[in-house]
């Protein structure tokens, strides 16, 4: 059974355990128990809580910005990382969460390369560029070029077993369907039953979005969550007009993305994220890490008047007897976290933070073998429309994307379970979980066997859910916390959950810090 606190620590663990035994030989020669940390040399004392991706990637930027004198990051738990993390059981590799990020939205790979970390990096296995979708209790491939919710190509939509002839007709008659003109937001249920049709929607969507967001479409906003489709909408009048004005203006990358060759867009660590955290981390200046410093409490020190910027500065309190004071503040932590952290500051921004909700999830972990699997494992993973009404939301063949995780006759399946839309889960055993998750790998992909290794993996409140609105609230606390002198919050509850996202969120904070100004 696995659990965070009682997993043994890896090496990688335990390197990044030494940056805060490395602080801790520093921290006794400020002899003053509430530390004064200010502006020398012309910069700002910059101090960051939270070390998530989002936070370690404000600390990378901030840490090579001359307007910074010092940067500071201070982490509650034992470890960098936050959500990320990478288990290595025997000869397995495990990773409790992300396995890998997409570089369409390219600023994990920036972070990457700015970090001359890129050569880490390695693209998904050539062989099996495909996943699957269980239709009527059958693992049918999910047509090829259905990318999210837009099909690119026709042939795929005609042949495919998983839509009725009613559906396929349907759905490429979204070609025909009028666009909505209207700038308010809607739920993506919304959105794609009326571009798509209902089928295409229960079918392929429902299933795709549940997997990534763990989330209910019917309140998901898809302003919030897929802003490329409403703009193709908006712009071109359609998910397929849009594909062909793409392909138009540029035939080899609208081909490219149509096809398998998507997969290339994703890249991960090849020793596992763990290896790549350790990496960014050892980056960062020494000193900059305070591990097992979870932040109590934020005040100003003198009211927030524009003004009077210069004079005023911020107290964190990490417990009763020990404060320190900086110049700008960056809170990447949860939502819920923050909104606490803001209470004492703005209560306009801790509302608006704490209307952020998060679902739980679920992940058995489970190493077969190969031979004892007779259902498809020739692709990348599956997942599970709501309607077939299963327990399982997806499963991730995930040794079969990149090398080195299991070795070759075995198979790492990741089982996601719960979401917002089955959250009882949770209120089950390990061994209840881990039973459910057997049944399902048993009665879907026809295993037979025992798991050589299983563990379960519990995801409390972590997937945060952009709800219809989600970008106007977001938008309304970054306005209230303009109010206030040089701070900002970044992380997986505002912009985006992917990792990508939540590194440029950890950049843009360092700017809103001191300006304004956006990144590119
Ligand atoms: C199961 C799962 C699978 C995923 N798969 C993928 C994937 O394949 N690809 C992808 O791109 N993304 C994936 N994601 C999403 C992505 O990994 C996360 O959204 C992202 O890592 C969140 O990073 P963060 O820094 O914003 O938040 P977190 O990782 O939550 O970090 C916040 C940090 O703040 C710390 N903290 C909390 N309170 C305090 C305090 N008071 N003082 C100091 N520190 C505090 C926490 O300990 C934590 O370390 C997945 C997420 C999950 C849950």
């Amino acid at each position: 059974m696995l659990r965070t606190n009682t997993a043994a620590p890896t090496w990688v663990e335990l390197k990044l355990s030494n940056l805060s035994f490395e602080f801790r030989l520093l921290a006794p020669r400020i002899p003053l128990e509430k530390q004064q940390v200010t502006s020398d040399a012309g910069g700002l004392r910059l101090a960051i809580v939270g070390g998530g991706i989002s936070g370690i990637s404000a600390a990378f930027y901030a840490s090579r910005d001359s307007r910074f004198s010092a940067v500071r990051l201070f982490e509650s738990s034992g470890r960098l990382g936050g959500v990320i993390e990478t288990l290595h059981k025997g000869r397995y590799l495990i990773e409790r969460a992300a396995d890998n990020f997409a570089t369409l939205i390219p600023d994990a790979l920036k972070l990457s390369r700015d970090a001359g970390l890129e050569d880490m990096l390695v693209a998904p296995r050539e062989h099996g560029r495909q996943a699957f979708v269980l239709h009527h209790g059958r693992v049918q491939p999910i047509p090829a070029g259905f990318s999210l919710m837009q099909p690119t190509r026709v042939w795929s939509v005609l042949t495919t077993p998983t839509l009725s002839l009613r559906g396929k007709a349907r759905l490429l008659g979204e070609f025909f369907v009028r666009a909505r003109h209207e700038q308010s937001d809607e739920s993506l249920e919304s959105f794609a039953s009326r571009r798509l049709g209902r089928e295409a929607y229960e079918n392929l969507v429902e299933p795709i979005v549940s997997g990534i967001f763990t989330a209910d479409p019917t309140t998901l906003s898809m302003q919030a969550t897929m802003p490329q489709f409403l703009a193709m909408e908006r712009k071109s009048g359609g998910l397929i007009r849009g594909h062909l004005a793409a392909r138009r203006a540029d035939a080899a990358a609208a081909a490219r993305k149509a096809s398998g060759a998507r997969y290339d867009q994703f890249r991960a660590p090849e020793l596992g994220m763990n290896a790549w955290l350790e990496q960014l981390a050892a980056k960062l200046p020494s000193g900059t890490v305070s591990l097992n410093s979870p932040v109590a409490e934020l005040s100003l020190n003198s009211p927030g008047d524009r003004a009077n910027d210069n004079q005023t500065s911020w107290n964190l309190r990490m417990s009763p007897d020990k404060s320190e004071d900086f110049d700008a503040v960056i809170l990447a932590t949860p939502a819920a976290v923050s909104s606490k952290l803001l209470q004492n500051v703005s209560a306009e921004a801790a509302n608006f933070s704490s209307t952020i909700g998060y679902a739980s999830s679920a992940v058995v972990a489970m190493v077969v073998n190969r031979s004892n699997v007779r259902g498809r494992l020739d692709g990348f993973g599956m997942i599970v429309p709501a309607k077939e009404q299963r327990d399982a939301l997806a499963i991730s063949f995930t040794s079969n994307k990149y090398s080195g995780r299991t070795p070759d006759e075995e198979v790492l399946l990741r089982v996601f379970l719960g979401g917002a839309l089955r959250p009882e889960v949770m209120d089950r055993t390990d061994a209840q979980l881990e039973e459910i998750a057997c049944r399902e790998v048993r009665e879907i992909l026809k295993w037979d066997g025992r798991a050589n290794w299983m563990g379960v993996i519990r995801w409390p409140e972590a997937m945060p859910q952009y709800t219809v609105g989600h970008c106007d609230r977001v938008a309304q606390l970054h306005t209230a916390l303009r109010r206030l002198p040089r701070i900002a919050v970044c992380g997986a509850a505002y912009e985006g959950v992917g990792i990508p996202q939540c590194v440029r969120s950890g950049r843009q904070a360092v700017e809103n810090v001191v300006g304004t100004r956006s990144v590119e």
